[in-house]
Formats: C-alpha cells, structure tokens, sequence
C-alpha cells in the first residue's frame, strides 16, 4: 500500500469521465492495489472520501470513510469504510439540503451547495458484490461529491459562488452557522 499524490483542480483528469470497471479487472492484483492506495490515500490526507481520478486513475472506483472525529469535516457522522466500484446514483425523493463542501483536490475552498437529501447507491464492492444502498443526509453528500468526481465533476461547479470561502474565512464566518444546519441535517436524517 502506498500514500498517492492528489491530483488538483486544474489537472484535466478531474475533468474527465473515469471509464467503468470490468469484473477481471477488478479482480487483478493493480486494481486491487489501487483500492488500498485509495484507502491509505484518504485516510493520509483526512478527507471523508476520494476517488480514482483524483490519484490520476481513470476508472470508476471511490472510497468514503469517517472513523470518530474528521478533523476537516467534525460535524460528519461516521461511515463504514466503502468500496464503490462502478457506482450508479440516483435521487430517493424530492428534499435538498445546503451542504457546505471542501475537496482534497481544492485546496484552500469552501462552499455551499445543494445536495439530495438521500440517494439510492447501486455499485460493486472490492469483491464483485452487488450493493445496494439508500443514504441520508451528510452521508448522501459525501456520497455524490463521490460519484461527481467519477464525472468529471467538482463541488464548485454546483456551489453558489459567492459562498466560496478560504478554510480561514470559513472558521471566522460561516463554521458556526453550518454546525448548526450539520447538526440539523443529523437530527433529522441521522447522518
Ligand atoms: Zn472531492
């Protein structure tokens, strides 16, 4: 296993659609030593989750997972370690939450955006099994910031730009108002 380098916003790969998986593939020992390096990656860097294009691998492979307190991210609630691989998501219903985002591959931006307060997943684990899997609230964010990535697609692109806030600025003006609405979100989706 080893810690990547993470690719940034400017690196054409993060603009491009990561190709989907094949069972063999999957099943060969590069892909499943770039799933450990997703792992090792992310929880070197303390992001919630990370996703192969980030590490400049054009397949359709993320990883989310939060144990106790994320330091970038203390409101989240905890997600088991995951091992999307060719995730598939689509809305469970109508509501939106404001959840205001950071990215390993943004460094230095904050911003709120509009999520769907739950998604059904639908994607193979490391081991070929089929999941599938409705998330709520925080956790659905983390979710679709996830599968955005395997798009081509980053937080800015669907932030309202005049939230965009250093981490800085966002300590100082809008870390205690988001608390508050994450704690909401958790109460009422309980994640
Ligand atoms: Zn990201």
């Amino acid at each position: 296993m080893s810690v990547c380098d993470i690719v940034t916003i400017g690196d054409p790969v993060l603009r491009e659609r990561a190709r989907g998986v094949t069972p063999e593939e999957l099943r060969s020992p590069e892909v499943q030593e770039l799933i450990d390096d997703l792992i090792e990656t992310r929880r070197a860097a303390n992001g919630a989750g990370l996703a192969a294009n980030q590490v400049g691998e054009m397949l359709r492979i993320a990883v989310a997972q939060v144990q106790g307190i994320n330091p970038r991210y203390p409101y989240k609630q905890p997600i088991p370690l995951t091992v999307m691989v060719n995730p598939a998501i689509e809305p469970a219903g109508e509501e939106m939450v404001a959840i205001n985002e950071g990215c390993l591959s943004v460094p230095g931006l904050r911003g709120y955006l509009e999520r769907h307060a739950k998604v059904r997943v639908r994607y193979l684990d490391r081991d070929g099994n089929e999941r599938d899997e409705v998330k709520s609230g925080l956790t659905a964010g983390t979710f679709q910031h996830e599968v955005d990535h395997l798009d081509g697609v980053l937080f800015v692109d669907r932030a309202d730009p005049r939230t965009l806030a250093t981490w800085d600025e966002y300590e100082r003006h809008q870390r205690a108002e988001f608390e508050e609405r994450a704690r909401a979100i958790v109460a009422r989706y309980g994640s």
